[in-house]
């Protein structure tokens, strides 16, 4: 079930008072936009639903607001440690479970941890969506494992991790990591960047996951596409424009260093970086994004290698002669 903070909403209309609203939201929630958009109206509001989805709290489409004259940007499913940012209102929208639920999944994570040998502190993590089981789970746990301490950076929640920044897990002393919630994009992430064993405890499917053979692999396809890369003579610089992840400091950086190495670049700047779009370039032999670190990994149909931030500044080291085991170790990749 999904939990909509219609509070929040209510409070935002009545402080502000909008004449019009832009709601975005990942493809996932689009029940949810549409039960705002009907809530508002039923208000007097104006209500539009990006058509677009939106993939982050970095993914704030504010032009698309701009161009249909809303006031307001309500961006739902992606809530941070931040209420807002300019025009935009993260609205508090999560997965709730009931308490059987949440106490099955606890009972399979220490038969889990037991018949795996698994012991020393845990590192609970979790994503915006899972935030209030999240807290629940925490209080469930304390009495029966041993928790690590967890960390906060500065515009997210304590113990939230995104896609690019896994800086929570960077404090404390944890042997192994557990993400509550379902991505295993997430969970890959975490084992990257800190390479520690990363369970997912998905209250969904109520399943304990060991994320140690799908990091393998994604590694081992980053190490791929790295080394098809090495052999480019010409290199596509992919800016992305969305508001978080223009990044144009790291592209100028990339496309600096990969020039002194006598590689020749080409800048591209694009929203949404797509298959479709980046195949175009046909003499283009590799391309670096410097958007979201996501995209290499988790979207299939690129023609030719598609590097990452990390995985561009691995390039650079291991042209230099240098040794790189794990691109993605550190606590953010942007
Ligand atoms: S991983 Fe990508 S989509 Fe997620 S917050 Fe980072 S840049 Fe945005």
């Amino acid at each position: 079930m999904i939990f909509i903070n219609w509070d929040q909403i209510d409070s935002i209309i009545k402080d502000e008072k909008p004449s019009s609203v832009l709601i975005v939201g990942p493809d996932g929630l689009i029940t949810a936009l549409l039960k705002i958009q009907e809530h508002l109206e039923s208000m007097g509001i104006e209500a539009y639903i990006s058509g677009d989805p939106s993939y982050g709290s970095c993914d704030l489409q504010i032009e698309k607001a701009f161009n249909v004259h809303a006031d307001l940007i309500f961006n739902v499913g992606h809530r941070i440690g931040l209420e807002r940012i300019g025009n935009v209102r993260f609205i508090e929208t999560e997965y709730v479970f009931n308490d059987e639920t949440l106490k099955r999944l606890i009972e399979l994570l220490l038969d889990y941890l037991a018949s795996n040998k698994i012991e020393g502190k845990a590192g609970l993590y979790t994503l915006s969506n899972y935030y209030s089981t999240y807290i629940k789970i925490r209080e469930m746990l304390k009495d029966r494992i041993e928790l690590a301490p967890v960390g906060k950076y500065e515009t997210l929640l304590q113990g939230q991790v995104l896609g690019c920044n896994f800086y929570s897990a960077f404090t404390g002393s944890a042997s192994y990591n557990i993400l509550l919630g379902e991505s295993l994009f997430h969970a890959i992430g975490l084992r990257l960047s800190t390479e520690r064993r990363t369970l997912m405890m998905d209250p969904h499917a109520i399943e304990i996951t060991d994320v140690e053979d799908e990091a393998a692999k994604a590694l081992r396809s980053s190490f791929a596409r790295i080394g098809l890369a090495m052999r480019a003579e010409r290199m596509g610089l992919i800016i992305g424009e969305k508001e978080g992840q223009v990044n144009i400091k790291k592209a100028e950086f990339i496309d600096r260093e990969l020039r002194r190495l006598g590689v020749r670049t080409v800048r591209i700047v694009m929203n949404e970086i797509t298959p479709e779009k980046v195949n175009k370039f046909e003499r283009i032999e590799a391309f670096v994004e410097v958007a979201c670190p996501r995209i290499p990994m988790n979207v299939e149909g690129f023609r030719m290698p598609l590097l990452s931030y990390p995985e561009a500044l691995a390039l650079i080291k291991l042209k230099r002669g240098m040794k790189v085991e794990n691109p993605f170790r550190g606590a953010v990749w942007f």
